[in-house]
Order: C-alpha cells, then sequence, then structure tokens
C-alpha cells in the first residue's frame, strides 16, 4: 500500500471518529443529570469538608468546636440561605465553596455567608 493511501485512510478514520463525536458529545452535554448524582454530592469526611466542618445536618454540628454555629443568631445558619448556595432542588444545591459541587440545603460549613 502506498505511503499516499496509508495517509489517507488515516484522514478518513480520523474523520469518522471526528463526526461520530459531535453527536455523542452532544449528546451528553445536553443531558441534565439529576442533582442528587453521587458522584458530585459533597461528603462530611472528605478533607475540605473536614477542614470547613461541613455537616449535611446544621443540627449536628458540634459548637465547641466550631462556635460561629453557636453564636445566638446561628441557629438559622443553613447552606439554603448561605451566599455560595445554588438551589438545585428542595435538598441539593451547588455550593462555590465546594467548586459547585451538591451540598444540603440543610447544611452548613464554617464559611457559611448570609446570603444578600
Ligand atoms: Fe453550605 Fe455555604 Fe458552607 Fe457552601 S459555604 S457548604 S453553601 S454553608
Amino acid at each position: 500500500m502506498s505511503k499516499l493511501n496509508e495517509e489517507r485512510r488515516e484522514f478518513l478514520k480520523k474523520l469518522t471518529l471526528g463526526l461520530f463525536s459531535i453527536p455523542v458529545v452532544s449528546i451528553f452535554s445536553s443531558l441534565r443529570l439529576p442533582a442528587a448524582w453521587a458522584g458530585d454530592t459533597v461528603t462530611e469526611n472528605e478533607p475540605m469538608a473536614v477542614t470547613l466542618g461541613y455537616h449535611v445536618d446544621a443540627s449536628k454540628v458540634d459548637t465547641k468546636k466550631w462556635p460561629r454555629k453557636a453564636a445566638a443568631d446561628a441557629k438559622n445558619q443553613f447552606c439554603n440561605n448561605c451566599m455560595f448556595y445554588q438551589k438545585q432542588n428542595d435538598k441539593l444545591g451547588k455550593c462555590q465553596i465546594f467548586t459547585n459541587r451538591l451540598v444540603a440545603s440543610k447544611g452548613w460549613c464554617n464559611s457559611w455567608t448570609k446570603k444578600a
């Protein structure tokens, strides 16, 4: 087989793969994955969550360890009224501090900041 034919064959192979990949990428990018996609949800035991004292249930925060949550006006601090929270559904929202991964609406962490 001549070198020209090999190059042509390789070009056609790449072109076919490229054309095939466009609809596949379009399908995946147009899919709206459920917000509760487990792989994207912050868990309490991952390093950054531990560092920030993130809890899925704000009522379970150890206020001795996290005194900001012990303040008189802190009882109504939840992820769902934090400025870094973007609601996805009633239970979950994206948190900017956690690079837009999902946190619990009734959660809390030490970076809580009142939504303006
Ligand atoms: Fe929740 Fe706000 Fe902390 Fe994010 S920064 S985990 S929304 S309290």
